[in-house]
């Protein structure tokens, strides 16, 4: 698979021009796409940047912008301006965006080439892709199986070669959950890192956006352009404002093993320890570490996010954006446009979301999450103290297949690694850790690297020396 790397040293030598890469990404969707359904609409005018991209090569060569040429594909929650932005949604079907985002902003100044918008779970909420209106997306590893989800049309795009890398955003682990699922890279910063400014908000104190690729180094390149303070994003941080992480060359692991035993798959479990294994032998340190808090994240997530979605979808009532169904007055019409846009699982969140923030239940819900919250980021600043890197498997199964889990708590399941690490604000990266065979097929398994706030930098030297370097 081709990185972002070998292809700009491609690029800066002349041996390939990012005119031929746009075409390569636009005849491998027209081979393969109806077939996968990665992507929303795929963006013409990407031909057009790509000839001024390949001119400038021509003319600045390694002082080019460091994505310049490169294709990316974007998921449809980020606002891309004169673009349809659809969150998969019904409600928001022919919505255009009228501003760029701030990662776009970044993304399009550092000059990669937009080629198309990614399917995705209803506003970002599922873990398979197939809550999206439009149809689901699958696995190209096995079109009998999801890619995961939520940024499952972002993990596709990659893994059928359509492009070297994608941008997702994670909540629970959209980002990490696609990831695993495909046999990539991907990576959820530090809560701040990167700014949410023109991404349409699931959870506010937990969403964040970033890359999906085929290299550490390459998830590395693209978050540095994406992260950094944005004056539109208040909960953004100045790069150099964390406490030190320091990266070393051996590190020490901690293993949350009583976390391991429920509902993992055995083949999972049987990978993951190998990959300990090798670590051990490669002269890192490994220790078990108790986390015993970190069993209630998942309760915790599933009361925190809906009651932040609840709030944040209040916003598409018919009126303001997109979809407006007729009515006989205000209030019907709020209610058709609501009852008809919006999905089932993004109603269940919504209805959840209001039950746990009513009076009278907010203490004993909302309440409570938020204590489990703290003590789970209290939790971890302990183990931080001891180990460099915290270690699971991304997520407890393989891709299942399409259809599988239909009832909705088998697939909240699949987030018990991911939402410790967006309800502590802390950085995770993922990367393939071997594979399981099912039905013939190859399917990847994903490994979870989670780092201290602000220790993004540490994962990235840890996943190329371990990944990259393999
Ligand atoms: N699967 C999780 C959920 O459904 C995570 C979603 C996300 O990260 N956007 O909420």
């Amino acid at each position: 698979m081709e990185t972002v790397s070998e292809l700009r040293k491609k690029f800066v030598a002349g041996e390939y021009t990012p005119t031929e890469a746009i075409e390569k990404s636009f005849s491998v969707i027209k081979e393969k796409d109806s077939d996968i359904n990665a992507f929303l609409e795929v963006y013409e005018d990407a031909l057009e940047q790509a000839k001024a991209a390949t001119d400038r090569y021509i003319k600045e060569g390694d002082a080019a912008p460091a994505l310049l040429g490169v294709p990316f594909a974007i998921k449809n929650n980020i606002l891309i301006k004169g673009k349809k932005a659809t969150g998969a949604s019904k409600i928001l079907e022919n919505y255009t965006a009228v501003y760029d985002a701030t990662i776009i902003k970044r993304l399009k100044a550092a000059g990669a080439i937009f080629v198309g918008a990614t399917n995705m779970d209803e506003f970002a909420m599922g873990g398979s892709t197939e809550n999206s209106a439009f149809g689901p997306t699958k696995n190209p590893l096995d079109t009998e199986r999801v890619p995961g989800g939520s940024s499952g049309g972002s993990a596709a795009a990659v893994a059928m070669g359509a492009v070297p890398a994608a941008i997702g955003t994670d909540t629970g682990g959209s980002i990490r959950q696609p990831a695993s699922f495909c046999g990539l890279v991907g990576f959820k910063p530090t809560y701040g890192a990167v700014s949410r400014y023109g991404l349409m908000a699931m959870g506010s104190s937990l969403d964040q956006a970033g890359p999906l690729t085929n290299s550490v180094a390459d998830a590395e390149l693209i978050h540095g352009v994406m992260a950094g303070k944005d004056e539109m994003d208040a909960t953004t941080l100045e790069s150099d404002s964390y406490p030190e992480v320091a990266v070393k060359e051996k590190m020490t692991f901690g293993v949350p093993r009583q976390f391991l035993s429920d509902g993992v798959d055995e083949d999972v479990l049987k990978v993951f320890n190998q990959h300990v294994a090798e670590l051990e032998a490669a002269g890192h340190k490994i220790v078990d570490v108790d986390l015993p808090i970190f069993e209630k994240g998942l309760a915790a997530y599933y009361i925190v996010m809906p009651a932040e979605v609840s709030s944040n979808l209040a916003r598409y009532d018919g009126i303001r954006y997109g979809f407006s169904a007729e009515g006989d007055n205000l209030l019907d019409v709020y209610e058709k446009s609501r009852a008809e846009g919006f999905g089932a699982e993004v109603k269940r969140r919504i209805l959840l979301g209001t039950h746990v923030l009513s009076s009278g239940y907010y203490d004993a819900y909302y309440g409570k999450a938020e204590l489990v919250r703290k003590k789970m980021r209290a939790e971890l600043n302990e183990v931080f103290k001891t180990v460099d890197i915290i270690l699971t498997p991304t997520a407890p199964t393989p891709a299942f297949k399409l259809g599988e889990k239909s009832d909705p708590l088998a697939m909240y399941r699949q987030d018990i690694f991911t939402v410790p690490v967006n309800l502590t604000g802390v950085p995770a990266l993922t990367f393939p850790m071997g594979s399981v065979e099912r039905e013939e097929k190859t399917l990847p398994i994903g490994v979870q690297y989670i780092a201290p706030h602000g220790g993004d930098s540490r994962l990235f030297a840890a996943g190329k020396a371990i990944y990259d370097a393999r």
